[in-house]
This record gives structure tokens, sequence and C-alpha cells, in this order.
């Protein structure tokens, strides 16, 4: 039986004082949410912050992106052990706003999810395809090789074994265009049995998350798909009331 993981990624969004109210009402109104694990991803500054806002409930946090080395000249980045040291649990790695802005490869996230591994934290690795890539038939193409990079070699399956991917098709990212809850069964049933090809006890046990403008009215019957095991949720997790709502939706799976 897998949990049900919803993760909200709050981008780039907020202040010191908004992230302290949007924690204050996720924590109050996620208790007695015992089926769902929660997670709150905020910028990287206010990870000490809502670390500490978040101490004495069951909500984890988790850090949006990662730098691939463990230490040394590489300014502006943010190692592994860096997050662990401020209380992290999870790590966001490929989003696609990662792979589109700043030219991130299959082989650099693969690399970031073992990094992130290797400090005991659990990796949220992204796949996902644009809109030109579903229209011109090349959905399974495109998840496929992103998938199969974490599935190259040992180290990295290693990692995977201990990660969460979360489909998240491109065109669905903060468009409010969802994907059905039809087409979005359809890949994760394909990334299931992609993993399965591999080792048929890890896909039946590894948390397969969607994203793309979830919202409280689109959740349930999304998480009710057989596949779908919670959501890494953006725009919706900005809002302690709708993110609970989703919370709840998943809760009820
Ligand atoms: C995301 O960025 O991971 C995401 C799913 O965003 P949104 O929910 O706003 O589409």
């Amino acid at each position: 039986m897998r949990r049900a993981l919803v993760a909200g990624n709050w981008k780039m969004n907020g202040s010191r004082a908004s992230a302290a109210a949007l924690v204050d009402g996720v924590k109050s109104g996620s208790k007695g949410l015992e089926r769902v694990d929660i997670a709150l991803c905020p910028p990287f500054v206010f990870l000490p912050d809502v670390h500490g806002a978040l101490a004495g409930s069951r909500i984890r946090l988790g850090a949006q992106d990662v730098s691939l080395h463990a230490s040394g000249a590489y300014t502006g980045e943010i190692s592994p052990a860096m997050l662990k040291e401020v209380g992290c649990s999870y790590v966001i790695i490929g989003h696609s706003e990662r792979r589109t802005y700043h030219g991130e490869t299959d082989q650099q996230v693969a690399g970031k999810m073992v990094a992130v591994n290797g400090q005991g934290l659990v990796p949220i690795v992204c796949v996902g395809e644009t809109l030109g890539e579903r229209e011109s038939g090349a959905t399974e193409q495109v998840v496929g090789r992103q998938l199969d990079a974490l599935l190259i070699d040992d180290g990295c399956f290693a990692a995977l074994r201990n990660s969460v991917v979360a489909y998240e098709p491109v065109w669905a990212i903060g468009t409010g265009k969802t994907a059905t809850p039809e087409q979005a069964q359809d890949v994760h049933r394909f990334i299931r049995a992609r993993i399965a090809k591999r080792d048929a006890t890890l896909a039946a046990r590894i948390a397969i998350l969607y994203g793309g403008s979830v919202k409280a009215d689109n959740a349930a019957e999304l998480f009710a798909k057989p596949d779908i095991d919670g959501g890494l949720i953006g725009g919706a997790s900005l809002k302690a009331e709708e993110f609970l709502a989703i919370c709840r939706a998943a809760n009820a799976k």
C-alpha cells in the first residue's frame, strides 16, 4: 500500500511574513490528516524559518532544487548536506522550470538525485512533456527518455529506490489546464511499467505524484486514479485553505 504525498512548491513567492502565515494555516488545518504525507517547499532563504515553524507537526520540509556538487567554488549553489542541515526531508529535482530556464539535462537531474539520496533526503524527481511533444505523439518517448536517465546504472537505480517521481506535463504547469484524470493515469501507468521492467517490486511501491494545475476542485478525481499517489502543487499551495483541500482529497484516497 503506497502512502499519498502532497508537496507544495511555493516557487519564488512570498516573504518571511507571508511564509509564516501560510505555514501556520497549513499546520493548524492539517491536524487529523493521518493518511497523507505533506511537505512544504519554500524558497531556500525561508527554509530555516519554515523548519522552525513546522516543529511539532508531521509536515516535512523540502527544497526546490539543489547543487549537483558536494562543496566548493559553485557560487550561488546550495549542497545536499546544507539542505539536510537546515532540516529538509525532500528535494524537488528536475522541475521543468529548471530544465527550461536553466538548461538542466537528464544527466544532471540523475546526478542530483544520487547526490540528494546520498544525504538521506528524498528526491522528488520531475518528468513531463511539453505541449508540442504531446501533440506530436511523443509523450512516452520524452518521459521514457527522462526516466531512463534515472535507471541507467546501479548507482542511479539505488537512489531511485528512495525517491518519488512527479509526472508534470509542462503544458499543465501554471496554465490552469489540468491533464484529465485519464491522460494523467495513462502516463502514470506508463511510468510504473517502465520502472517495472527493471524492478517490479520497486514499481509497485514507488510513489508517483501528478503536478500541473491541481486545485481543490479537481484533486479528488485525479487522486482517485490507481497510479496517482498524490500531487506536486504549485499555485494552489500558496493558499492554505486550497492546499488543505487538496491534502484532504489525498487523505481520502
Ligand atoms: C509545479 O510547478 O510543480 C506545479 C505543478 O505548478 P501549478 O500547480 O501551479 O501548475
